[in-house]
């Protein structure tokens, strides 16, 4: 059998011969083979090959992600004697259009790394090797790693029942929050909002009292910065959510809810009565930064280590500014939550190329990077540089701790590059600053975040249902809504049955039906 990837092993062994790598590539590579076997005289416990072995890689993602063999692949070097060296173009800036290339060409790398889509798509017209057997019998940590996490080991196999990739597994629960302008609320007399009711009455003082003492009514009560997004964030105070979501085993879909008329009628008369931002579905990612230079933002919702920044970088500009995570409003129902958590699994990931000559080797450098060694030099970087173990923990150095923005110089060294490792959330402790770790500590004290929803996996037909019909019905929620927030259409029964009938004659019922079985699947492994 051969598909557009066959090639027999011959095939193989000219093409790698061939593999097109830039001199600088080689060089980099080379040099750091050198100084590893000069300086190392005995093999490390975790060395794959007596001699060294150099694989190729593609990593090139979000457009500016790039592998340019980063301390810490340097760092695994040193442990495994492999060396990488990167098969992705480091000046070019579409990473779809360098991946869409290479896979046209047919000169893969011997590791590929890319986005769960497209790495399952090729795998099925066969670019990449299964590796459900190389793990049983070469990866001892990725497979413990796996059998504790049936739901995820079975998430990563493709339709046909095989994996091809192993992902990135972020670490650590809350991720956004409620922030406010306490000092808004001090000056005003107001107590944080405990429901709907008090958040409206705290919004509409923020809007009408002027707390930032300018003499206008300018003040931009709630903002958000996903233009798509932004005024969704807010579904939760009236018991829904657009995310992903199950309440006692039943799959709930935040858009095809009972709740949805209320929410949208409520929160399109705040807008009405410029509570929300008139801009927020245009205004975008830099809404922060806006609303803290002209000084008349109230409140948002967002992460918590970017969004706590915004205190030390504008205390000095803005008078006695005291800008503080906060508990999410209870909702309706009386429940106080967020939508927000982190997924378990990204769903970037790297594999195994059918050009690549070494598997077994390669599957034991995947396997390296679930040893605690691999796993810290992920996280931490380079001991004696970046991080030093103190009372058996690895703790950042000044180098990183006393950097103006450390989060930026700690992924200098690849560190956090999202390949297949785990994520250890106490490198996210030591960086995040005073106010953002009493946030998290809040939400998590307090169990705000959402239960994590599972990811997902569909069996070919369903996937072959959401393909064709899942776009649609996703455009027409979007352009529904947002009339009806922006006043263009008046929520009222006759327009919301309306809408929920559309929504039955596109099909809302089967993707109910074929969520709550992928559901089902995933929970029961
Ligand atoms: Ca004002």
């Amino acid at each position: 059998m051969k598909n557009k990837f066959g090639y027999t092993v011959l095939c193989i062994f000219l093409a790698t011969l061939s593999l097109s790598i830039g001199a600088n590539g080689n060089q980099e590579a080379k040099a750091t083979q050198d100084s590893s076997i000069n300086g190392s005289e005995s093999l490390s416990p975790h060395a794959i090959t007596s001699e060294p072995l150099t694989l190729s890689i593609f990593l090139h993602y979000w457009n500016s992600r790039i592998f340019t063999n980063q301390p810490v692949f340097q760092e695994a070097a040193k442990e495994t004697n492999i060396f990488l060296e990167g098969a992705a173009s480091k000046v070019a800036s579409n990473s779809n259009e360098v991946y869409n290339m290479m896979m046209a060409s047919g000169e893969l790398a011997d590791i590929i790394h890319t986005g769960r889509t497209q790495l399952i798509k090729h795998a099925a017209e066969g670019a990449f090797l299964p590796l459900d057997d190389l793990i049983d019998q070469h990866a001892p940590n990725i497979k413990s790693f796996l059998a504790e996490r049936p739901n995820i080991a079975s998430y990563l196999k493709a339709a046909d029942g095989n994996t091809y990739y192993i992902p990135f597994f972020p670490d650590g629960d809350p991720a956004m929050g409620w922030f406010v302008r306490q000092d808004w609320l001090d000056k005003l007399g107001l107590e944080r909002p405990n429901n709907v009711d008090e958040l409206y009455t705290v919004l509409k003082a923020f809007k009408e009292q002027d707390p930032n003492g300018n003499g206008k009514a300018d003040e931009i009560p709630f903002y958000q910065r996903s233009k798509d997004n932004g005024f969704l964030f807010m579904l939760p105070l009236f018991g829904i959510s657009i995310k992903d979501r199950a309440v006692d085993g039943q799959y709930m879909y935040g858009y095809y809810s009972p709740e949805l008329k209320t929410a949208i009628q409520t929160l399109s008369k705040w807008y009405d009565e410029g509570l929300i931002d008139q801009e927020i579905f245009t205004r975008g990612n830099k809404a922060r930064q806006i609303m803290f230079d002209t000084n008349n933002g109230g409140m948002t919702i967002d992460w918590f280590g970017s969004t706590s920044q915004y205190q030390a970088t504008y205390e000095e500009k803005i008078e006695g500014l005291d800008w503080q995570p906060m508990a999410p409003p209870a909702d309706i129902y009386g429940t106080r939550w967020i939508d927000s958590y982190r997924n378990k699994v990204n769903d970037h990931g790297w594999g195994i190329s059918v050009k690549n000559e070494h598997p077994v080797e390669t599957i034991k450098y995947f396997d390296f990077w679930f040893t605690e060694k691999g796993r810290r030099i992920a996280n931490f970087g380079v001991e004696g540089e970046t991080y030093q173990m103190v009372n058996g923990k690895p703790i950042f150095t000044d180098l990183i701790l006393k950097d103006s923005n450390p989060t930026a110089k700690i992924m200098s060294y690849g560190c956090q590059l999202e390949f297949g490792y785990q994520q250890d959330f106490n490198y996210e402790k030591q960086v995040l600053n005073e106010v953002a770790s009493k946030g998290i500590a809040e939400y998590q004290e307090n169990g705000y975040p959402m239960e994590a929803f599972p990811k997902l996996s569909y069996t070919v037909e369903e996937e072959d249902w959401i393909s064709n019909n899942k776009t649609s019905i996703e455009t027409y929620i979007r352009e529904k809504v947002q009339r009806w927030l922006l006043g263009g259409e008046e929520c009222d029964d006759a327009s919301f049955d309306e809408y929920i009938r559309t929504l039955k004659n596109m099909g809302i019922d089967k993707f109910m039906e074929i969520q709550q079985a992928a559901y089902e699947r995933a929970i029961n492994g």
